[in-house]
């Protein structure tokens, strides 16, 4: 939700969402994945980018699937999208309005004992088949049925579904390395969801969909990508490991720019100590500009002293701390109302989120993901 408090699209920064960019990744995805149906993942708001927006692009574009962390998320977005597609909630707690979930055609995730009983109690109560996705722990120690526990199900999953109860649609699991190129843990989750799938098979339940990578396995574990891979990062532009391989070397195009106006400016001298603690104080006399950014933006603190923006053309490095509206930086010759990009396209010459991340000990994926709600969202058709 936008803070209701800033007036609609003004505000003195904006991310700007590029569709061609978004398209363009998703043919890439799209390439990779041949016959395997791909299921966008806009959890987290689509990482940053809106949810709503995204899932129209990937749904005018032919995507089927959305899928959503939280059972709220998924039940706002369905509502607000009209029913179209499919959509997958990954996450719900006890309690969870299943019923209202069934109703509006969300499908649900089962990966414990108790959200089976629960989804099962609110499918009796509407006399519908509930459409799961079960979940198996392959390793992750994260959710999903643990194998023992899995077996134990299945003879439930075979009654519920005679009794028209339940849709076994999905079998999924998530993989915990595979940004790496190659680890025993990752042919160890394949060995475990293949006995699953063993399992299922042997008791007659067939799934419509076996899903176990994300963009990781999609991009460098080709075995991973059975009927469906649940896609982020790649096809909002991001490499999931850029020490692997840079988005731009994957040829992914970044789909957010962040950008602001510089609301300030002055010319100051030599020994001049800047923002707060003064952690730098100043060799020789500069031009600062202010950017009217800061960590209550989602702009990492951390960066504080690393990070740089580009402005006219030129780089130029943050100096001091960032405040939690705005910091300042080292900006010869620019004037307020020029326009300074955080992060963007590598091939514009801007950094990327994951220069943002590197200069802040964290990944790419938090960088976008924690834009402040209140920074407008600007769509470029
Ligand atoms: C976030 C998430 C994804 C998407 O991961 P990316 O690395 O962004 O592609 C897929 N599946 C699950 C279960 C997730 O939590």
């Amino acid at each position: 939700m936008p803070d209701s408090s800033i007036q609609d699209g003004y505000y003195p920064s904006r991310a700007l969402i590029s569709r061609s960019a978004f398209l363009h990744n998703l043919q890439r995805a799209r390439d990779l994945a041949g016959d395997t149906e791909i299921l966008a993942i806009v959890k987290a708001d689509a990482y940053g980018h809106g949810k709503e927006q995204i899932s129209r692009w990937a749904l005018d574009a032919g995507i089927n699937w959305l899928g959503v962390a939280q059972l709220g998320e998924a039940i706002q977005l369905r509502k607000t999208l009209q029913q179209r597609g499919r959509m997958l909630a990954l996450i719900a707690e006890p309690g969870s309005p299943f019923a209202e979930a069934l109703t509006l055609g969300i499908d649900l995730s089962v990966g414990a004992k108790w959200t089976l009983d629960e989804i099962i109690a609110a499918a009796e109560k509407l006399n519908v088949a509930a459409r799961v996705h079960i979940e198996v722990d392959t390793g992750m120690a994260r959710s999903g049925f643990l194998l023992e526990e899995f077996r134990q199900i299945v003879p439930k999953l075979v009654e519920y579904r005679r009794r028209g109860l339940l849709e076994m649609v999905g079998l999924w699991s998530h993989l915990a390395r595979a940004d790496e190129l190659s680890s025993p843990t990752t042919d160890q989750q394949v060995a475990i969801f293949e006995e699953a799938r063993q399992v299922l098979e042997a008791a007659g339940l067939e799934v419509q969909f076996c899903h176990l990578a994300a963009s990781a396995g999609l991009l460098w574990h080709p075995e991973t990508r059975y009927s469906m891979v649940r896609l982020g990062a790649m096809l909002y532009g991001l490499s999931p490991n850029p020490e692997l391989a840079t988005a731009e070397e994957l040829d992914l195009h970044p789909v957010m720019q962040l950008e602001a106006d510089i609301v300030s400016t002055r010319d100051v001298p030599a020994g001049t100590g800047i923002s707060y603690g003064h952690t730098v104080t100043l060799g020789k006399a500069a031009h600062l500009g202010t950017v009217p950014l800061g960590y209550a933006d989602g702009v990492p603190r951390h960066a504080s002293n690393s990070a740089s923006v580009v402005i006219n053309g030129q780089d130029c490095p943050i100096l001091g701390r960032i405040c939690m509206d705005q910091f300042v930086v080292d900006a010869p010759g620019v004037q307020p109302g020029d326009i300074a990009v955080l992060f963007g396209d590598s091939a514009k010459g801007y950094a990327t989120a994951d220069d943002w991340a590197a200069d802040s000990g964290t990944i790419g994926y938090e960088i976008i993901c924690r834009l402040g709600a209140r920074i407008p969202r600007q769509y470029m058709e």
